[in-house]
């Protein structure tokens, strides 16, 4: 599209696009009142560790449209930032995620759990990114341990000294930090070494290829050394069958999502599957 092309618009319009075009504005302008409607939802999914005993959830928002159904994000979050639209969308998000946390900790099967949201870089780079974190944890009584914020490659071609301040000062608080598609994006090894990190996050599509491609399994493998080497956990993406699992444990990966598990669900959902879950695993150690 024009925008990967580099140069601001496309240089021909044919019809098709035209259409295109339209239609991205239309969505937008949808998506401005969505927000304000109250049309988005939060849909979590659970994350479980090496025993396969639920530790968290990541946060992923839908958009509840009101002709069009469920539309996903793949389709509006890159909308949204086209838009900065993201900023707005986040900050909702983030106050969903934390009133969660905060209703979890009523119930001894989610006391523990730790709920992950996704971060745009238009977001973090907000002046008051770090200040507005700490007033909705604060503001919902909930402990700064039980969030994790997912960070992506695209925030380490902003100014580096910037993104680490923020991070080392949420981090003090006790947040913690994923680097969610690790291996997609431009990141650099001293990159890595740099930022203050917690979490690697392998990305659905080198989990998908593993039991096809012959190159994913080492590329897994050199993730999950690297994480070790550098004192980062690991988390997989789109765990879909038994044989990625296996795999995937086999190489040292401590903790899993996906499909195999759980969809993404909508977050009143969340204490069902885990008491469901805890009828056949035994309930986790409280942490
Ligand atoms: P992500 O953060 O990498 O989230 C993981 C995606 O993988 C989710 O897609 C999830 O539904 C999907 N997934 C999980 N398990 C499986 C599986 O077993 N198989 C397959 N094929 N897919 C699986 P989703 O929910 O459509 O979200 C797509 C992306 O949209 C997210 O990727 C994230 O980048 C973005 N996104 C979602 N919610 C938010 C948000 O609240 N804020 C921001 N900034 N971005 C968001
Ligand atoms: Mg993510
Ligand atoms: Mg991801
Ligand atoms: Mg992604």
């Amino acid at each position: 599209d024009a925008k990967r092309r580099g140069d601001g618009c496309p240089s021909v319009f044919d019809s098709g696009m035209e259409v295109a075009l339209e239609e991205r504005l239309r969505l937008e302008r949808e998506l401005r009142v969505a927000i304000d409607e109250g049309q988005l939802r939060l849909y979590v999914q659970p994350q479980v560790d090496a025993e396969e005993v639920v530790f968290g959830a990541e946060a992923l928002v839908r958009w509840e449209h009101p002709r069009r159904g469920l539309v996903s994000p793949g389709v509006f979050i890159p909308l949204a930032e086209q838009s900065g639209l993201i900023v707005r969308l986040g900050e909702w998000v983030l106050e969903m995620a934390c009133r969660t946390l905060a209703e979890w900790s009523g119930h001894p099967e989610l006391g523990h759990c730790r709920l992950s949201v996704n971060v745009s870089v238009q977001q973090f780079q907000q002046p008051d990114f770090v200040d507005q974190v700490l007033s909705v944890l604060t503001r919902h009584d909930v402990s700064p341990h039980r969030l994790t914020l997912e960070l992506t490659e695209s925030l380490l071609m902003e100014e580096l000294d910037d993104v680490i301040g923020k991070m080392a000062l949420l981090r003090r608080m006790g947040i913690r930090f994923a680097l969610d598609d690790f291996g997609t994006g431009y990141s650099s090894l001293a990159y890595l070494k740099a930022l203050p990190l917690d979490t690697l996050k392998i990305d659905v599509a080198f989990v998908r290829d593993l039991t096809q491609d012959p190159l994913a399994q080492p590329i897994a493998r050199t993730i999950v050394t690297l994480a070790e080497q550098l004192a980062l956990k690991v988390v997989a993406e789109g765990v879909e069958t038994q044989e990625q699992l296996a795999i995937l444990q086999e190489l040292g990966c401590g903790g899993f999502q996906g499909f195999l598990f759980a969809r993404p669900q909508p977050v009143g959902d969340m204490l069902a599957w885990v008491r469901s879950r805890s009828a056949v695993v035994p309930l986790p150690r409280q942490c």
